[in-house]
């Protein structure tokens, strides 16, 4: 077996080894959607059926909630196939995300903005429009090339000390550097912050956003939970890490994407701006909370439990001769399947868009993915929505899936069925 995963032992940012086993979650398929290896498919194969824990471990020293088992990145990345275009409402985010940091910036025509995991390239091009150079990074080699390709020049690599060392000098220090949904898939941040400090400019910002481990946990965010995602960040352990590492968190606000995130503004420690009050605020809600206790990670386990004992009562009254599917293949999709009892249950996966034609669920089977289309001629009696941020929309479009006798089926926020009396709550 080639060596594609392993335990680290401390915690990713403060190197703690006092880090406790607080969500002990079911093991789940290493292969995901996004992994293709071309001209090794037997290495892919044998990739496809290994297990790899998923439990979340909490830092008794800093209180990062965090994965312990990694995958080699470059085993989860390098043929990375989602794009940003896919995700509905990203590209609108990311115009009044660029509108945003112009101002808190102060953003002349011609300064640099450069922006790590820049996937195709659609944030930067917002920046673009604004009048600023732009250049970006992206491991994932295909994605860079056509960002590159529709003028906005990517890198095609990962980030590191080295490069940023590079980037500054052959395009010169960047007013802004950007870190969408990346910090958190990083087992090592602290090479990232260091190539961070070295590129940015004295008065430059850094801004970042990641999932907020707060929302994952008072939300029961299970579907955010898988291999790609390591950290599951409050403010308290990042504020502390960055300042270890010469970077103050100078404002930090909420935001919606990924059912509760937050986007964080740093400048290199001593920069010209004042530490907003949001940041403190949000480490007292921490505190309040008692992120830093095991007491809401027992709480979420509790809701997991109910979540699926719900799940199969209502799966047991809704497909009572077991012909069971669910709806939209991702990442998250394969947390929800094995964390919810779904994976010898499923008959087919459908997806608007399907890209590889099989979910691996493990030794013993894949489940099939098939386009959409063939909800229609398969008929299960009902279909989970494993995709369930966008229930009302995939209902809208297969209303006639509902008007021939199916039932669509909701894993969260609670388990419920699509337009029954009181949708929300079993
Ligand atoms: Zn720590």
């Amino acid at each position: 077996m080639v060596d594609i995963w392993h335990h680290r032992g401390a915690c990713r940012l403060c190197s703690s080894p006092r880090v406790e086993r607080v969500v002990p979650l079911n093991s789940i398929p290493m292969s995901t959607p996004n992994l293709g290896m071309p001209g090794d498919e037997a290495l892919a194969r044998s990739i496809a059926r290994e297990r790899v824990p998923l439990d979340l471990y909490l830092c008794a020293e800093c209180g990062l909630l965090q994965l312990l088992d990694i995958i080699d990145p470059a085993v989860l990345y390098t043929n990375f196939r989602y794009t940003t275009s896919i995700s509905v409402g990203l590209p609108e985010h990311f115009r009044a995300m660029a509108a945003e940091v112009s101002e808190r910036a102060g953003l002349e025509a011609g300064d640099l903005v450069l922006e790590i995991g820049s996937n195709d390239g659609t944030l930067l091009r917002a920046f673009a429009e604004r009048g600023q150079r732009v250049l970006g990074v992206d491991p994932a080699v295909k994605a860079a090339q056509a960002a590159t390709a529709a003028g906005v020049e990517t890198l095609g690599t990962f980030f590191t000390k080295d490069l940023g060392r590079r980037i500054r000098s052959d395009h010169g220090a960047a007013r802004v550097v950007i870190c969408n949904n990346t910090l958190a898939n990083i087992d090592e941040p602290g090479d990232l912050i260091e190539g961070v400090k070295t590129v940015l400019a004295e008065d430059g910002l850094f801004v970042f956003e990641t999932s907020y481990g707060a929302d994952v946990v008072a939300k029961t965010l299970i579907d955010t939970v898988y291999h790609e995602h390591l950290s599951y960040f409050t403010v308290a352990p990042l504020e502390r890490f960055f300042a270890a590492n010469g970077l103050d968190l100078v404002a930090v606000e909420r935001i919606w994407t990924k059912g509760g995130s937050i986007r964080g503004f740093a400048q290199p420690a001593g920069g010209p701006r004042r530490r907003d009050p949001s940041v403190d605020a949000l480490i007292a809600e921490e505190t309040a909370a008692g992120l830093r206790t095991v007491a809401p990670y027992r709480s979420f386990r509790a809701r997991l439990d109910r979540l699926r004992s719900d799940l199969t009562e209502i799966i047991g009254r809704a497909a009572p001769e077991g012909r069971l599917a669910a709806f939209g293949a991702s990442v998250g999709g394969v947390t929800l399947i094995s964390q919810l009892g779904l994976e010898d249950r499923l008959r087919n996966l459908y997806d608007d868009a399907p890209m590889s034609d099989a979910l691996p669920t493990g030794e013993a089977r894949n489940i099939p993915i098939k386009p959409s289309s063939a909800l229609y001629e398969d008929r299960p009696e009902a279909v989970v929505i494993l995709a369930w941020r966008y229930a009302d929309r995939i209902a809208a479009r297969h209303a006639r899936y509902l008007d021939e006798g199916g039932r669509f089926l909701l894993p969260l926020p609670d388990v419920s069925e699509w337009g029954a009396k009181g949708t929300g709550s079993l």
